[in-house]
């Protein structure tokens, strides 16, 4: 069965440029969400830079490999497109000093169209990808920022962190440095579940009970669900960019 991506972004109502990126590719059946940083219009650039090469690395991988759905080389296939991003970014920085300091969260979704059916992950920053399954939403990847570092040591509280001068601060992003280390994570799916990719203008505006609210309020068509996110996350302030990918079977539209 197939799955199916819908998606949405939006500039939010602070900022004057959209700097977050998103690729839907249900044909080969994965998904990226990424948010540009960087002064001048670098973050534009950097994340739109960051989904083209990783959609086309991937693609064309896909599309040549003879055999396509091998289980253990997609993972390292993720990895490699961001690296090739990443390589793809610090060449541009080269080319154009101007936008040095520029990079990208990304995190990328690939979901296997043959058994086991798993859900492949790999993410550099702080864009999230969540399951919502029996009406509960989970967090499936950790975002690299400073915060999430002191949760981890026990320094932080999640309560602390709201608000905290140091929320935002990235601890890795892609195109920052020579190399990236990319986190992956392999999750096993149910054929009814939904998953959700999204940046953290979404996550800072509003809650896990309110995203879960929506998507179980959601039927079809499966774009109005981004679309309610979006406009929820404005209605709640907008102080980012928001971009939402919800990704779902096709026979539960
Ligand atoms: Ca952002």
């Amino acid at each position: 069965m197939n799955w199916v991506g819908e998606g949405h972004t939006d500039k939010g109502l602070v900022r004057q440029s959209n700097q977050d990126a998103f690729s839907l590719n249900n044909a080969l059946s994965f998904w990226i969400v990424a948010d540009g940083m960087g002064g001048h219009a670098g973050g534009d650039i950097a994340s739109r830079l960051a989904v083209e090469r990783i959609e086309s690395y991937i693609t064309s991988h896909l599309l040549s490999s003879s055999s396509p759905k091998e289980e253990p080389s997609i993972p390292s296939l993720l990895s490699n497109a961001i690296s090739s991003a990443n390589h793809a970014i610090q060449e541009y920085v080269k080319q154009h000093p101007d936008y040095h300091g520029m990079g990208s969260t990304v995190v990328v979704l690939y979901i296997s169209p043959s058994p086991p059916l798993q859900a492949c992950l790999a993410h550099v920053g702080d864009s999230r990808a969540y399951v919502f399954r029996d009406g509960s939403l989970r967090q499936l990847t950790r975002d690299h920022s400073w915060v999430e570092t002191r949760i981890r040591d026990g320094q932080l509280t999640p309560a602390e962190v709201k608000g905290h001068p140091m929320e935002h601060v990235l601890m890795k992003a892609v195109g920052s440095e020579p190399t990236v280390e990319v986190e992956l994570t392999t999750v096993p799916l149910q054929s009814r579940d939904h998953l959700l990719l999204c940046t953290d203008g979404l996550t800072k505006m509003i809650t896990d009970q309110d995203i879960s609210g929506l998507l179980s309020r959601s039927t079809s068509p499966l774009d109005g669900a981004c679309q309610q996110l979006v406009h929820s996350a404005n209605q709640r302030g907008g102080q980012d960019n928001i971009t939402v990918v919800v990704i779902r079977q096709a026979q539960s539209l």
